[in-house]
């Protein structure tokens, strides 16, 4: 649930709620602190990456990948690329030719053993997920 950042027009005091993004813009908040209705939206780079964690919680689970299927190579394919752009990272290289041979059928193995060089690929621990 992502966090939202109020100032308080009353108590002057900086307040972080939580809400769903159903709930924001349509349910009123007040302040936790003196109750007050006046609050004033914020822009803080703590929720930006308060959310970007959460949507790294919503990527690791395997529920939210719909059919995902790790035996099915083209599965796999559709999941590094809804993942590589939730991150909205730049991928290297490697990453997209990694997904178009998975599209076209080729086992993880046979792409790991045709790219020595994929140990490297993006440095992060959720390229193991699936291999
Ligand atoms: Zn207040």
């Amino acid at each position: 649930m992502p966090t939202y950042e109020y100032g308080c027009l009353d108590c002057r005091k900086r307040v972080s709620i939580y809400q769903t993004y159903d709930e924001y813009g349509r349910v009123a908040v007040h302040c936790p602190l003196c109750g007050s209705a006046n609050l004033k939206r914020l822009i803080s780079r703590v929720r930006i990456a308060k959310s970007e964690e959460a949507r790294m919680e919503d990527l690791s689970d395997p529920s939210a990948w719909g059919d995902f299927d790790e035996e099915d190579p083209r599965s796999m394919a559709r999941m590094m690329r809804k993942m590589g752009h939730e991150l909205g990272e730049d991928m290297p290289p490697e990453f997209d030719e990694v997904v178009d041979r998975l599209e076209s059928g080729q086992s993880p193995e046979e792409i790991e053993e045709s790219m020595p060089d994929l140990g490297d690929m993006g440095g992060g621990d959720h390229f193991d997920a699936g291999f």
